[in-house]
């Protein structure tokens, strides 16, 4: 898990070129674990380039042709528009190649150090496009999400590839289904219980969807119980989905929590998944009503059951929670360690409702 701003455009080496078929204009220029469609012949295997990942909000000046002569859109109060997963040609295409020499241009070369994996987002004023949030999940803030907790994210494998293969090649994984809602997060904190969102902690108030889904399920009162019970206090973390919350693919009447993790505060760790099922069971034997995001996998060798990033994002697809909806994707959780990734679908993202 990490909780580092997301590095959404990077300096990077053009590791490998394949042609598309039935198309003699463009190619697929591999980066890391990423695909991107661009002009046959702009880069060779081994080139520096700039690569921005998508859900990066390109400023306009950057790359104006992804304006395709309109109006660019504004975010932010930025002018530009907003990096999504394509399909060019029947070839997968996700994110934008810039050729390293428009950092001359801005003055921005040379770099110091190595320029291999450089981040230049900040240098380049680009932003992540986050969607807008809906005023059920807003709510009234009590203070910032704890210092002491740390925040759910997860790194996309395609920008793991190393990590996965080889330094982790013989780690064994928790999988679960990724659920596409809003993270949540329910703590102790000296005989008192929060609620956060994925950045604020808030006040409880009347009609926010946090609040009411823990009341609802009777996560307040359980968690309470629970850390007087052991002497330890706990955070428990997981996604909120229903109605309103990112189209609600799941299809859900109301709203729902699925747990995803349990960290303890008093010992500054997340638990293991077997410490985190059996206190799940405990909060459920008080009385909570809380289930576990679904377990796609456990014990799952991943370097030796797939051989390459491509062969794991096949992987990601399926069904989710709702037999009738395609997944998000899924989530990979070392057993040996903190090491953990994501991987989202494809065909998920290229019918994305936003
Ligand atoms: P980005 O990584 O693009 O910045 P993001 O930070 O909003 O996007 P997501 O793509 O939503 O993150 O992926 C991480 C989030 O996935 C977590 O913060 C968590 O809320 C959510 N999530 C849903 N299901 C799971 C799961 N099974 N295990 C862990 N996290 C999950
Ligand atoms: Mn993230």
């Amino acid at each position: 898990m990490n909780t580092m701003t997301r590095k959404l455009a990077t300096i990077r080496e053009i590791e490998e070129i394949k042609p598309i078929p039935e198309a003699d204009k463009i190619c697929a220029y591999r980066v890391g674990g990423w695909w991107v469609v661009d002009t046959i012949n702009k880069y060779d295997v081994n080139d520096l380039a700039i690569y921005c990942e998508v859900d990066s909000w390109i400023p306009h000046e950057l790359a104006p042709f992804l304006s395709k002569g309109q109006e660019p859109r504004e975010y932010n109060g930025v002018k530009g528009e907003r990096l999504r997963t394509v399909r060019l040609r029947g070839q997968l295409s996700q994110g934008l190649l810039l050729p390293s020499t428009i950092l001359n241009e801005l003055g921005l070369w040379p770099l110091v150090g190595d320029p291999v994996d450089h981040n230049l987002t900040n240098q380049l004023n680009i932003q992540k496009w986050e969607p807008p949030i809906p005023s059920q999940l807003q709510g009234t803030m009590r203070g910032n999400f704890p210092h002491f907790i740390p925040k759910t994210d997860q790194e996309r494998c395609q920008n793991l590839r190393k990590d996965i293969f080889d330094t982790h090649k013989d780690d064994v994984y928790e999988v679960t289904t990724k659920l596409d809602g809003s993270s949540m997060t329910v703590y102790v904190k000296d005989g008192e219980v929060h609620v956060c969102s994925r950045n604020i902690d808030l006040i409880e108030t009347e009609g926010n969807t946090f609040w009411n889904t823990a009341r609802e399920q009777n996560i307040i009162d359980t968690l309470l119980e629970l850390s007087v019970e052991k002497g330890e206090e706990y955070a428990i973390q997981g996604e909120l989905i229903g109605e309103g919350i990112q189209g609600n693919p799941e299809k859900l009447t109301g709203h729902k929590f699925y747990l995803f993790d349990i960290y303890s505060i008093t010992v500054g760790r997340y638990l293991k998944a077997d410490e985190r099922y059996s206190i799940l069971d405990t909060l459920n034997m008080n009385g909570a009503s809380i289930e576990h995001v679904p377990i796609v996998e456990q014990g799952l060798r991943v370097a030796q059951a797939y051989d390459s990033i491509d062969e794991l994002l096949e992987f990601a697809e399926g069904p989710s929670l709702n037999p009738q909806t395609k997944r998000e994707g899924l989530v990979f959780k070392s057993w040996e360690s903190d090491f953990s990734f994501k991987a989202i679908s494809n065909s998920y993202l290229l019918k994305t409702k936003f």
